[in-house]
């Protein structure tokens, strides 16, 4: 086998299905950088219960996102895929790295003001520490890469901050500082078409939701707001339903698009409708595969038992390093 360019790790959190947001976001590179380098991929459960007020769905949330990637073409055989409590090495470093972290810096991020204003009930000590855990996610594994969103572009600065406190203070190189890798589509906007699409602002579309939810979703999306009757001209530059064509539509069809809504040559409805379909028709595959594996869940169940116990290989290597680098007592 070829030698591998390094390691990549990333993780997203069982709150339910993944949105497109999420897939064209993250896991499009989760699945395009298998080849070249060795990847582990986490169910990060731990980070889920930052903003969670009940844990009734956890589990059946970790197997639809093992579900989601697996189906999207996540390949076991080539990478790791595990569940984040069950190597618990990385609460140890999380710990470790915490006494590194200046308090202030953690309060200071924007996504830690985000989660402020949409938990603000729920302000939690995890949740202030949210990038210090995420860091001991990345640095466990070693990581070379770190595919993400660009919403995760503040945390992942943050983490090469860490890390370079972290060597400095016990005057070591144990743990690597991880460059961030974005797709083609870093930030995919909600149905709202003001904000990016989370499940927790319930503005997303499921990649494994039905073609009838899927049109359903789509048809309820907001367009240019300047146009209030189907007469008027719109301006696919800022319609949201426009940006979504050019990445679903054939590029004929995107242009006719961009011509006609300026002269008011088509509506919304059949402009969302054509939409619909071209994603419709872009998931089938995977909606398609999903369900063949929904249908043998121990199956899953195995490949997540795996992914642990390689995953945990790897953590307790580097935390050994990490202790002695702390100078515990062995
Ligand atoms: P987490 O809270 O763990 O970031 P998310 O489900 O919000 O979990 O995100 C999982 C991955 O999907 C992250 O890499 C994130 O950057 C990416 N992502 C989430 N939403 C979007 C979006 N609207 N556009 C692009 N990428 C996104």
């Amino acid at each position: 086998m070829a030698q591998k360019k390094g390691r990549v790790f990333s993780g997203a959190r069982p709150t339910g299905k993944q949105h497109l947001g999420n897939y064209l976001g993250a896991i499009k590179n989760y699945v395009a950088l298998q080849d070249e380098y060795d990847c582990v991929y986490s169910i990060v459960d731990l980070h889920a219960l930052t903003t969670l007020e009940t844990t009734r769905d956890l589990k059946q949330n970790c197997l639809e996102m093992a579900l989601d990637w697996l189906a999207a073409g996540i390949d076991p055989q080539k990478s790791i895929v595990f569940v984040q409590s069950h190597v618990p090495q990385v609460t140890e470093l999380h710990t470790i790295l915490s006494m590194v972290t200046p308090l202030g810096k953690l309060t200071d991020l924007p996504t830690f003001k985000e989660k402020i204003r949409d938990h603000p009930n729920n302000v939690n000590y995890g949740l202030v520490g949210y990038p210090v855990l995420m860091s001991a996610d990345i640095t466990l594994y070693k990581a070379d890469l770190v595919p993400v969103g660009i919403d995760q572009a503040p945390h992942i600065e943050f983490t090469r901050e860490t890390v370079r406190s972290f060597n400095y203070r016990f005057n070591t190189n144990v743990l690597i500082e991880p460059q961030m890798k974005v797709t083609q589509f870093p930030k995919i906007m909600g149905i709202d078409g003001v904000n990016k699409m989370s499940k927790s602002l319930n503005n997303e579309i499921e990649i494994s939701a039905t073609a009838e939810e899927t049109q359903k979703r789509v048809l309820s999306m907001v367009t240019d707001p300047n146009r209030q009757r189907r007469t008027d001209p719109g301006n696919p530059d800022i319609c949201n339903v426009f940006a979504l064509h050019k990445i679903f539509s054939a590029a004929e069809q995107v242009e006719n698009i961009n011509t006609e809504c300026r002269r008011a040559g088509i509506g919304c409805v059949d402009c969302k409708k054509m939409l619909a379909q071209n994603i419709n028709a872009n998931l089938a595959g995977l909606r398609e595969r999903r369900t063949e594996l929904a249908a043998h869940p121990q199956d899953v169940l195995d490949v997540l038992a795996d992914g642990d116990k390689r995953a945990r290989v790897i953590a307790e290597a580097t935390m050994q390093e990490v202790r002695r680098a702390v100078d515990f007592l062995e």
